[in-house]
């Protein structure tokens, strides 16, 4: 049996068994719930290690129930959205969710998801918070110094910030906005345009071309992947 327990919140119920089947052959552990603020009951009653989350919901908004749950927990949040919902997506991951499934999905595609998370549930448990590892890349914190293959690479201070912000949430789909608020602390007009310019400047020093360590979600914003 897997030890991950899943709560999967959808009122579709066509959509909610075929996600808790595919649970259900994968060995997963799950609960289920049609509605918000059942989901957000539950979530504090049975401490879910794993959230899907459907964002429209009978009663209240997917968003509200990231919003609620993200003040007591920081359980991994997949978002299950319609494509007619694509801004209410941005704010659910600028409000904490970790990823997102669009409709309709594949149960592959949902397989793929739950083993992001899965490893990096499993990696937080033991990083030494002094270094980031990831493959060819080694992050110091304490020198502030990166390392490809153990070859230091020479980072402005921007790209550096950009990189361990990337690296604090490897595995999570990361906004423009949330990225932008953080490296720059501020949004201006050309911020999107200045993420870009750094980002492919980051990845050219990264030797990360095709994208294998950071991934571009076109309209949305960037991952990390735990490789
Ligand atoms: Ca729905």
């Amino acid at each position: 049996m897997n030890e991950y327990l899943v709560l999967v919140v959808e009122d579709d119920k066509p959509i909610r068994n075929l996600i808790t089947t595919t649970l259900k052959m994968n060995d997963y552990r799950y609960i289920t719930a049609g509605k918000g603020n059942e989901a957000i009951m539950l979530s504090a009653s049975h401490k879910p290690d794993i959230i899907i989350l459907d964002l429209g919901l009978p009663d209240i908004d997917g968003v509200d129930v990231i919003e609620h749950i993200r003040t007591w927990s920081d359980v991994p949040i997949i978002i299950v959205s319609a494509r007619s919902e694509d801004q209410d997506k941005i704010t659910a991951l600028d409000k904490g969710a970790d990823d997102y499934l669009t409709k309709p999905f594949s149960v592959e595609e949902l397989l793929a998801r739950l083993r992001v998370i899965q490893r990096r549930l499993m990696k937080t448990e033991n990083i030494p918070v002094t270094e980031f590892v990831n493959e060819r890349l080694r992050i110091d914190y304490i020198s502030g110094c990166v390392y490809l293959n153990e070859n230091e690479l020479h980072l402005t201070p921007i790209e550096y910030k950009l990189l361990c912000l990337l690296a604090r949430n490897a595995g999570k789909v990361l906004t423009h906005k949330y990225i932008i608020q953080n490296v720059w602390g501020s949004a201006s007009e050309n911020s999107e345009a200045s993420l870009r310019v750094f980002m492919a400047t980051l990845r050219k020093k990264l030797d990360d071309n095709p994208q294998v360590l950071i991934q571009t979600h076109i309209g949305i914003g960037y991952r990390m992947m735990k490789l």
